[in-house]
């Protein structure tokens, strides 16, 4: 099936390198070959996805801004990389910073690692001042208020590579939400508070389109669908997971998986025709459709897609970005749930589940699929995978509408092997320990008012969610092993008069 993960080597960096014509033509041409040698690190390396694409020098204003309004035009341009190699002086670049629409990273580097202590001079002085250079243009920066991300040291060093490369994931997100198309099937379950949210704001903040379409239409599409199709969908279930006797041809409920592999062509079918990249659906609004979808919903994100149950398209949000986000990394992005506390105190775990819809990119197992009945929704009885996300890290992230602001927290979690078998509970589920611990964990989830649907990823950490509230102009709070209670109450407040002074009336 046909996976919309991208490729984010067709996203493209631009390395931009700032300096003035005060220094002759000879220094001009020592800028731009190390400022190729340095984009050339930075393009080489294995810890930056995205393609860096080095750019002729910037000596004046005019360039400047022509080389900004380029970047905001060209839609593989997901960013922009400035490093100011000698000393370009930042009234040149207002213009240019002020047009840039485009997420931005100041590298703070310089060509050589040592100080060539027997040979230096005043040549080398003046060929080799970042040190300042870049300091004016943080002044610039700052003065201009750029949301931007600094990175510091020599490209050798891989903690140089691997935070540009966080950064780079970040703008790929940034990318994916703008212009992202989301197909509401249903409206937002009844009285529930939190899915609901602005989606005007959304689409000038984030970018995201969320539009609905009648459940019946996404019917009348997996009625489309051929009994040949069925027939291929069905082969490939059965080569890839352990399908249960019941559900398997000739057995007892095989209708069942074949209604399931229909739903599943027909959801695609929908989507890849529309343009869509993320959807939501509601139990209390199947019309036609014969099961909730589950299976399909599971194989749909794994794929790619972003979903959200309930109406939930704020998450369903989460899980496309976040699925672009780890693009080509091991594990994956799915919806979850926090569900049920294992409370046996100083071991307190976290049991996360959906009724159905988790992405199996959690586990590196062979899922299995089953066929149990689900109370709720007043259908078949869908058919989904049973699975156990692999321990290791992860990040949980929710996003919440605050009215005046979108606000995602993200608590930095462990998942962690079953403890006991759970033979009894058939959907796909992840168990965790939250940082810093239970109890402040839940906490300061409940204070920040976050949502009980999150993204969860175990490909990126939470720097990138970092680096990707920042270049959304969200508030992103975050909970990790340098939280506290007090901290945190005190982080809400501040946030709380910042985003109401931030505003503009
Ligand atoms: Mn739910």
């Amino acid at each position: 099936m046909t996976s919309i993960v991208p490729d984010l080597k067709k996203s493209v960096v631009w390395f931009l390198t700032g300096s003035q014509g005060l220094y002759g033509e000879e220094t001009l041409r020592q800028v731009a070959e190390q400022s190729k040698t340095v984009a050339a690190g930075l393009a080489g390396s294995a810890d930056i996805p995205v393609t860096v694409e080095w750019k002729p020098v910037l000596t004046d204003p005019e360039s400047i801004r022509r080389a900004m309004l380029d970047a905001n035009a060209d839609d593989a341009v997901i960013g922009v990389i400035t490093w100011m190699h000698t000393f370009s002086p930042a009234k040149m670049w207002i213009s240019g910073l002020d047009a840039l629409q485009k997420p931005l990273l100041h590298l703070h580097t310089q060509a050589n690692v040592e100080l060539p202590w027997a040979d230096i001079d005043f040549d080398f002085m003046n060929l080799n001042q970042a040190a300042h250079g870049d300091r004016e243009f943080g002044y610039i920066e700052s003065r201009l208020n750029i949301a931007r991300t600094t990175v510091v040291g020599h490209v050798s060093d891989p903690a140089v590579t691997r935070r540009v490369g966080v950064w780079t994931r970040a703008a790929a997100g940034r990318a994916a939400t703008r212009g992202m198309k989301v197909a509401r099937f249903g409206d937002n379950m009844r009285y529930v508070a939190v899915t609901e949210g602005d989606k005007t704001e959304a689409e000038l903040r984030l970018g995201v389109q969320v539009n609905t379409w009648p459940v019946n239409e996404l019917a009348a599409a997996v009625a489309d669908q051929t009994d040949a199709g069925v027939d291929a969908l069905v082969a490939e279930y059965l080569d890839l997971y352990d399908v249960v006797p019941e559900l398997r041809p000739g057995g007892d409920r095989a209708a069942s998986l074949r209604d399931g592999a229909r739903i599943e062509l027909g959801l695609r079918s929908f989507l890849e025709a529309g343009g869509f990249h993320a959807f939501t659906d509601s139990f209390e609004d199947l019309g036609d459709l014969t099961q909730l979808p589950g299976l399909a919903v599971q194989r749909l994100m794994a794929d790619g897609y972003g979903f959200g149950a309930e109406g939930d398209w704020k998450t369903s949000v989460l899980v496309r970005t976040a699925n672009v986000m780890g693009a080509g990394l091991a594990g994956g992005a799915s919806l979850m749930e926090d569900y049920t506390y294992h409370l046996e105190p100083g071991q307190e775990l976290i049991l996360g589940a959906h009724m159905l819809e988790v992405s199996p990119t959690l586990t590196t197992a062979k899922p299995s699929l089953e066929i149990h009945p689900l109370g709720i929704g007043g259908k078949d009885d869908p058919v989904r995978l049973v699975f156990t996300a692999d321990p290791g890290p992860a990040v949980v992230v929710a996003l919440s509408d605050m009215r005046d602001r979108f606000r995602l927290v993200a608590n930095v979690v462990d998942n962690v092997a079953l403890p006991h078998p759970m033979p009894k509970l058939p959907v796909g589920r992840a168990i965790w320990k939250p940082q810093p611990d239970f109890r402040t964990s839940a906490t300061a989830w409940l204070m920040a008012g976050a949502a009980h649907h999150t993204v969860m990823s175990t490909q990126v950490g939470v720097d990138v969610f970092r680096d990707f509230a920042k270049m959304s102009g969200v508030e992103l709070l975050v909970i990790d092993d340098g939280t506290t209670v007090d901290g945190f109450d005190q982080q809400l407040r501040w946030n709380a008069a910042y985003y109401r002074l931030a505003q503009s009336i």
